[in-house]
């Protein structure tokens, strides 16, 4: 008898598929400084009903980009931790994608470091001898 294929490989990991639900997803930091200028903040502070979104849209946290159900709710989260651990994060300039993906443990290894050493030295000299840098990056690693 052959072996027995099992159906269900990712049997009780629903976790996986709940964190790559759209409504799990929420904007990256730079997009919400961005939201944070005058002229965005007035539109998203003032958004028209929308059956679609909790609380119809109407009670949005602007810094967390999240809608509350009530109006008693969006004061009890801009009191809350969440909320005010989200305002020191926005403090701060804005991620690069290095930094992102440092702090999510993907850290970049020395021959990927290597070439993205080459690709800034390439950026701020001109693209002229680019190609005896990578050479000589290459070699040194
Ligand atoms: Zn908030």
């Amino acid at each position: 008898m052959g072996r027995v294929r099992h159906k269900r490989t990712h049997h009780a990991r629903r976790d996986v598929h709940r964190a790559s639900r759209t409504r799990a997803r929420v904007k990256d930091l730079d997009q919400i400084q961005d939201d944070l200028r005058p002229e965005n903040r007035a539109k998203l502070e003032t958004q028209p009903l929308d059956e679609d979104k909790p609380g119809l849209g109407q009670h949005y946290c602007l810094e967390c980009s999240r809608y509350c159900e009530t109006e008693v709710a969006l004061k009890a989260h801009l009191k809350s931790k969440v909320h005010k651990r989200r305002l020191r994060e926005l403090k701060q300039p804005a991620y690069t994608v290095e930094e992102s993906q440092q702090a999510a443990g993907l850290g970049v290894d020395k021959r990927q470091r290597g070439v993205e050493e080459v690709v800034r030295r390439m950026e701020e000299t001109g693209v002229k001898d680019a190609e005896q840098m990578a050479i000589s990056a290459q070699s040194t690693m």
